[in-house]
């Protein structure tokens, strides 16, 4: 590899290489992520909703 590769000689590189087949692989594995992400998060998520809630003065238990 050499040291005069740039980033965007790298991109360019790429995006010559990449297939529709490892694009669209790239792709689910990004849904993946933002699924386990949100998936991971949703127990946060839910907790900031709970307080919000109470905040603004609705009981909920
Ligand atoms: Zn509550």
């Amino acid at each position: 590899m050499s040291q005069q590769e740039t980033v965007s000689d790298r991109f360019a590189l790429a995006r010559e290489h990449v297939t529709p087949l490892q694009a669209a692989s790239g792709l689910a594995f990004g849904a993946a992520i933002a699924f386990a992400l949100v998936f991971v998060q949703e127990p946060l998520v839910h907790d900031a909703m709970h307080n919000f809630r109470h905040a603004a003065g609705i009981a909920c238990h």
